[in-house]
């Protein structure tokens, strides 16, 4: 049972706590009273320290698309092993996922890798600033890209800074925040077109590029309007403003990627997680005359892009052979898993009487304890205001043999089957029937 102070994953933590802030790496391990240790993990299936297994709806934070340890990535892989990990030449694995990449994800004609998705958002703005000569670039209020500084701005503010609902200034999220980033960037809020597009003309000339994730974790799987990412296409174009679409979480959602879901395209894409199957990797892709930017033949780039382990082949073969996995078979089938579960959780919310809404689309999906239907950052915040957290919850799921995000997000992996979808459904019913007081209290 989680928590126990005897168990290994606790003794852990707290030697963790001797070497490592807070005792970890990233924010997302973090729990309280202490996180949990992994020993291994086998398709849907994690094990723990303490040899406790869970269904895991976590799939390191959406990345892994076929669950833990699939036997045809794994081989690929210890092939990749035995000839070297990393070279100062290049490999050809790097061209065989990057051919894959510009096939597949229509807007896609040239590809650079990197090592997390916070460099791929990271150098898609860099070559906007390039090829465009300005200076700003301009995201939705709320929406996470990562951490580069710019990225990063008012990504969590709270309303004593946050100004008025359709002009959101632009907060710092921690302090030490050179002036430099945060005049340079514009904060859009997130499904408001008139809005944005008064801004983005009031800033049209210094304007770089949009960055826009179309279903923000953050703002718990809240769709785009297609009133706003008309909008954001057609002022884009008219200014010649890039484009770029985050799509480090949703390329998971089409064969295509998320953008040929929704029928409108960017001129650069962030990528990430599932591309590198299971290893640390981020990619920029998009127009060739953008990502000419990054050519070195002509002499000195226009960006210096280096990277000791960019497109290193471990990843370049994993990736590669994850994505040939999920077919086009693959993303509807799970996708439609992700209808049903959806639907279950809708019907127990109902059945048991809890306020709650679950988002998300296709494979991805999230549970929040307020009912109101929201739109964007502000929404979300108003509204998570009012409930009780998602640790009970979490806590009690952890303790029926279910793992997931403990934000209350979700992934659905291509081992899964209609018997997990329905496990993690009775796993939520039993669970809010117990913790009904607690998921409702203010
Ligand atoms: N963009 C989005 C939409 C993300 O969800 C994330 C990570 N969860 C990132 C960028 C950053 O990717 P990474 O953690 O690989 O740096």
């Amino acid at each position: 049972m989680y928590p126990d102070k005897k168990s290994k994953s606790a003794r852990l933590y707290t030697e963790a706590c001797n070497y490592l802030p807070g005792g970890n790496t990233r924010r997302q391990v973090y729990m309280s009273p202490y996180q949990l240790y992994a020993e291994r993990g086998e398709g849907f299936n994690i094990t723990d320290v303490d040899g406790v297994v869970r269904v895991d709806f976590s799939n390191n934070a959406t990345s892994l698309v076929h669950g833990h340890a699939h036997p045809e990535v794994v081989a690929a892989v210890k092939a990749q092993l035995e000839l070297g990990t990393a070279f100062t030449i290049a490999t050809e694995s790097e061209i065989r996922l990057a051919k894959l990449l510009c096939e597949r994800i229509p807007s896609v004609e040239r590809v650079r890798f990197t090592n997390s998705g916070t460099e791929g958002v990271m150098m898609a703005i860099k070559a906007a600033r390039a090829f465009t000569k300005r200076p700003k670039i301009a995201k939705c209020e709320g929406a996470y890209h990562g951490s580069y500084d710019f990225a990063e701005v008012s990504l969590a503010p709270t309303p004593e800074f946050w100004g008025a609902d359709d002009a959101p200034k632009t907060v710092a999220y921690g302090p030490g925040t050179p002036d430099g980033v945060l005049n340079n960037v514009l904060v859009l809020p997130y499904n408001n077109p008139e809005a944005a597009e008064r801004l983005i003309e009031a800033h049209k000339h210094e304007l770089a590029c949009i960055v826009v994730d179309l279903m923000p974790g953050h703002l718990n799987f809240v769709e785009i309007s297609p009133a706003f990412l008309s909008t954001l296409r057609r002022v884009t174009q008219a200014h010649g403003i890039v484009l770029i679409y985050d799509e480090v979480i949703s390329l998971r959602l089409g064969y295509h990627g998320n953008q040929r879901e929704v029928g409108v395209l960017p001129d650069l894409t962030a990528m990430g997680k599932i591309i590198g199957g299971g290893f640390p990797v981020g990619a920029v892709g998009g127009r060739a005359d953008i990502m000419g930017v990054f050519d070195p033949r002509g002499g000195k780039p226009v960006i210096s892009h280096a990277g000791t382990f960019n497109a290193n082949p471990i990843t370049m073969t994993a990736g590669r052979k994850t994505m040939e996995l999920f077919t086009e078979q693959e993303v509807r089938r799970i996708n439609r898993l992700g209808d049903e579960l959806r639907t279950g959780l809708r019907a127990v919310l109902k059945e048991e009487s809890i306020p709650g809404r679950i988002s998300g689309k296709g494979s991805l999906f999230k549970l929040a304890f307020y009912p109101q239907e929201v739109s964007d950052y502000r929404g979300v915040y108003r509204a998570s205001a009012g409930t009780g957290s998602f640790m009970p919850l979490f806590q009690y799921l952890l303790n029926h043999g279910i793992m997931m995000g403990n934000e209350g997000r979700g992934a659905i992996s291509t081992p899964m089957t209609q018997n997990e979808i329905g496990r993690l459904t009775e796993a939520v019913r039993n669970g809010v029937r117990e913790l009904k007081k607690e998921l409702m209290a203010a």
